[in-house]
């Protein structure tokens, strides 16, 4: 058994701030995550591209780990960043290897004690608050025990684990659709990426072939360092947290990213020697189970562009991108391309004393979520979770002043 200040699941943009949060806060942390690398949704399902650093007028929003984040690129001659012209969008471009080694190195440099191949499978809590956690990897099973604990697990596997009472879970309809992201190798330079071109190749294919492709068009970036293209096409609209509904869509998804393939190699011009690099090793899982927090952020919130000076711990500069169902994305703007306030609130459990949740988990109603899940934000929610939970494990009890001084010591926007 062993024993932490705080404790974080999940690996992810969130997670990788809130175990570096929490450690330079004075907290001894450890960080569990499920696969040999960390990243999250970058890495393990190639979203390689980090929304939400930046509002839609081009001010940066997310700084503190998450700028850590861009001078390790930075640092490894890979920070890039795109802006699309029709919707004053920035992304930063990443490529995968340089991603997990940037992780990687992070993480370390704080001193967190990171288990990578481990699996939160279980919680045990004692009147409101959890005091420990189970973890299965090759060896076996391991009972982790702490302080604070810190979800960020995109799935909310800790929320569940401690009760259910912190959990707000959509009907399987009104969740957002998952994407097996298809990473493209052997298009050359001057190829077609433009959405009208997908489209097209996708019809003239399914008129000929008959071939199921739902979706028409979907995003096409080329990648820094492989030049790979990275494409958002094969949506699947099932139940992720029933297994057996998991496994038809990575099956189905993979079944139909080589028909895309084909319909690209087929009429798309520059695409002719187009192979398929990768999928996953999981497909993109957009929307699974959220925190219940004390407090939750609304689509109000977010188009007013609402701020929050007494309570915030986090800013959000997103749109609201919802993947209604497969194919059909709906979207919703933030006052005047700016930025809105993430409430403590919304990071806290709302039955769970020293459990907070960050990142995708971040407490908010359908149509909010569609905005603060992407990455940049994650790092600023996560960071937020870190801090909190470092300050809980100090003192034992919420302060938010101590929160922001916090965050804002370490270089966060607030
Ligand atoms: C197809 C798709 C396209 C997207 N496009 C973009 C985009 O272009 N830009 C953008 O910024 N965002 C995009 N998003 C959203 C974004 O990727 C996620 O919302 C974001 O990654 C959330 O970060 P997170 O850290 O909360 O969760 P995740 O990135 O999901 O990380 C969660 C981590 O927890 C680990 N974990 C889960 N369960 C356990 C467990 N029981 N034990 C141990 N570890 C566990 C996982 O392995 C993972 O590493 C996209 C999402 C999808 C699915």
């Amino acid at each position: 058994m062993a024993d932490f200040d705080v404790v974080v699941v999940g690996g992810g943009a969130a997670g990788i701030a809130a175990a570096v949060g929490a450690a330079r806060s004075g907290s001894e942390v450890c960080l569990i995550e499920q696969y040999g690398f960390l990243g999250g949704a970058a890495t393990n399902s190639s979203v390689l591209t980090h929304c939400g650093f930046f509002d839609q007028t081009g001010a940066q929003v997310v700084r503190g780990v998450g700028q850590e984040v861009l001078d390790r690129l930075d640092a490894h001659r890979l920070y890039r960043t795109h802006t699309v012209p029709e919707s004053g969008n920035t992304i930063v471009l990443l490529d995968l290897e340089t991603t997990k080694t940037v992780y990687d190195e992070l993480v370390t440099s704080a001193g967190v004690e990171l288990l990578l191949h481990s699996t939160l499978v279980g919680a045990t809590t004692e009147e409101g608050r959890i005091t420990g956690v189970e973890v299965a990897h090759r060896g076996g099973r391991e009972r982790i025990t702490g302080r604070a604990f810190v979800d960020c697990s995109g799935d909310g596997a800790l929320l569940a684990a401690a009760g259910a009472d912190d959990v707000m879970l959509s009907h399987v309809a009104e969740r957002q659709a998952s994407t097996l992201v298809m990473r493209v190798g052997g298009v050359r330079d001057e190829a077609d990426l433009s959405q009208a071109g997908i489209a097209a190749a996708v019809g003239k294919y399914t008129a000929e072939t008959g071939a199921d492709l739902v979706r028409t068009s979907g995003i096409a970036v080329r990648m820094p360092v492989s030049r790979e293209v990275m494409m958002l096409l094969v949506d699947q609209h099932r139940d992720v947290l029933d297994v057996h509904e998991l496994t038809r869509a990575e099956l189905e998804a993979r079944r139909l990213s080589w028909l895309y393939l084909e319909a690209f190699r087929r009429y798309l011009p520059g695409w002719e020697d187009g192979y398929l690099a990768g999928t996953g090793p999981q497909i993109g899982i957009r929307e699974g189970r959220r925190l219940r927090g004390r407090d939750q952020v609304s689509a109000a919130d977010v188009s007013a562009a609402r701020k929050r000076p007494h309570d915030a711990v986090a800013r959000c500069g997103w749109p609201m991108e919802s993947h209604v169902a497969p194919g059909v994305t709906e979207y919703g703007k933030i006052a005047g391309g700016g930025w809105y306030h993430i409430p403590y609130g919304a990071i806290c459990a709302a039955s769970t004393e020293n459990l907070w949740a960050g990142g995708r988990l971040t407490s908010s109603d359908n149509r909010a979520y569609a905005s603060l899940r992407v990455m940049g934000t994650s790092f600023a929610t996560g960071h937020a979770c870190g801090v909190a939970a470092a300050v809980y494990a100090d003192g034992g009890r919420h302060d938010y002043a101590a929160v922001r001084e916090g965050l804002e010591r370490q270089g966060a926007l607030v």
